[in-house]
């Protein structure tokens, strides 16, 4: 028999954008079976009761960008993910999925997964999803194809097609690209097209990390247009930016070709994370001689060369970027009592010389693994990008446990989505800022009867509080859950209960 439970005295906000009302909510095993406002709901004998003391009650938030591929296999409580509300996640963005998998690139998937402590026994789309089903993860997630994956487990651009055909045709999503990373960025502009075409007549989604968010932001966007234009007509554009101080005036040009291109018949949308800093390797901060090379390659080549290091502090010495950058995560333990600090703020308190000095020696001690956050985005574009109605929430982020076991996240991980809905609810209201993480990225990703509170939907269910809703987590304590969430449900089940109900959303 199934369990049945039921919300009462809450404040129902269905997800379409329509207003508040009071009501109570009966959960008939994973679907809502009934929704009432005002008045007491039928059938409360032996269920179990959900007093919501006049909280919000949402569908479920959906992060629409999120990098939990490897993790939710090692961590599937995915703490950091329920804590804030999330109840689904897509996965394989930035060109970046751990799948198809074949002798070409099976190496590079293995210690992309041994990282976590993952052995992947899978090859396809499919065998991906039910790898992570099997472990059954607290959150349901669906997972697109990613560009880079695809290209390094088929060198020939026909074979790439085929595969793609084939992932479409078995109900994957859609194609994400990471044309800033490798090999995506090496891809011939006629493979692209190529690839574009294999999405014409579906309604799959191409979601995409531009070529460049900052100096060829334009440009960048200009070439995800003529893709999706080839394609399948959707574009969605992965945390949609500004980056850099002398970019930040580009974004009204921005706004305009996209909206252009919707003149033209396209569907457009976006996904952004509600903070100003982005978080990287520290060795970014290199000069260009070191852009083929890898952190471990980076660590190695200044631990044997003094006289390279003594040259990279001159070079860093006047870079603000070097100075303002914040130590985020370091894997060595003398490093620790660093994190949260600007490499300047380091410096003093290392007694060393200056900002520079810091940062080389952290990467010729620790450099495969340190990271750090930057600055470098408008915090008033934030405001004008969430205020769009095209614009959703991604975490861009791990699903973490809250522990530091498999490594440190950003705030984001943590935090994003209380602080995505505080800020937007700002701007347009609750009602549209809720909408935003929950039906509408449910229709981009055709996640079928999920993001609305109505009889015959999954009983995904985020109890929260508006006033309450923040994000405590910072770049010295990120794993801090966030505030104002009340209770979370999974297909009916409540996650507190430590029962994981997540599935494949296939
Ligand atoms: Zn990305």
């Amino acid at each position: 028999m199934n369990a049945v439970r039921i919300v009462r005295n809450a404040l129902i906000c269905d997800g379409t954008g329509g207003d508040l009302y009071p009501g109570s909510i009966r959960i008939d095993g994973d679907r809502i079976a009934e929704v009432v406002s005002n008045g007491e709901i039928s059938g409360a004998k032996d269920a179990e009761v959900f007093d919501a003391q006049g909280c919000v009650v949402s569908p479920g938030f959906i992060d629409a960008h999120s990098h939990s591929d490897a993790t939710l296999l090692a961590a599937p409580g995915a703490f950091s993910k329920r804590t804030q509300g999330i109840t689904t996640e897509i996965l394989g963005n930035c060109g970046h999925s751990l799948f198809p998998v074949t002798s070409y690139n099976a190496e590079q998937v293995a210690s992309d997964c041994a990282a976590v402590g993952v052995k992947p026994s899978w090859s396809d789309w499919r065998d991906y999803c039910e790898a992570v089903d099997s472990v059954h993860p607290a959150v349901n997630f669906a997972v697109l194809c990613g560009h880079n994956a695809l290209c390094a487990a088929y060198p020939k651009i026909k074979d790439q097609c085929a595969a793609l055909d084939k992932m479409l045709a078995a109900g994957c999503p859609g194609l994400s690209s990471g044309l800033l990373y490798a090999p995506g960025r090496t891809v011939p502009p006629s493979d692209l097209l190529r690839l574009a075409a294999v999405l014409k007549h579906t309604d799959a989604i191409y979601t995409t990390h531009l070529r460049s968010e900052g100096a060829r932001l334009l440009e960048s966007l200009e070439e995800a247009v003529a893709f999706a234009s080839a394609g399948s007509g959707r574009l969605h554009v992965s945390h949609f930016k500004t980056a850099g101080e002398a970019n930040w005036g580009k974004l009204d040009a921005a706004l305009e070709l996209l909206e252009k291109a919707r003149e033209r018949g396209l569907r457009i949308t976006a996904d952004r994370y509600p903070y100003t800093y982005s978080q990287t390797s520290l060795s970014v901060i290199l000069p260009p001689r070191y852009d083929s090379m890898r952190d471990r390659e980076i660590q190695e080549k200044l631990s044997g060369d003094p006289a390279e290091c003594e040259r990279l502090i001159e070079e860093l010495a006047d870079s603000r970027r070097v100075k303002r950058a914040i130590l985020t995560a370091v894997s060595k333990q003398e490093f620790l009592p660093y994190c949260g600090l600007t490499l300047e703020e380091c410096a003093v308190r290392a007694g060393m010389p200056s900002a520079a000095a810091f940062a080389v020696t952290v990467l010729r001690d620790d450099g495969a693994r340190a990271m750090a956050a930057f600055g470098g985005m408008s915090p008033d574009n934030l405001r004008r990008i969430l205020a769009e109605p095209w614009v959703c929430c991604g975490t861009d982020e791990n699903a973490r446990p809250q522990d530091e076991s498999l490594g440190r996240g950003h705030p984001r991980s943590f935090g994003a989505f209380p602080l995505f809905l505080k800020l937007t609810a700002e701007l347009v209201g609750l009602p549209e800022a809720v909408r935003r993480v929950t039906s509408f990225p449910a229709s981009l990703f055709r996640l079928k009867d999920r993001g609305l509170i109505k009889p015959g939907c999954f009983a995904d269910l985020t109890v929260f509080d508006p006033a309450k809703l923040d994000c405590k987590a910072d770049f010295a304590h990120p794993h801090t859950p966030a505030e104002g969430i009340v209770r979370v449900y999974v297909n009916g089940e409540p996650t507190d209960t430590g029962k994981r109900a997540g599935r494949a959303l296939i």
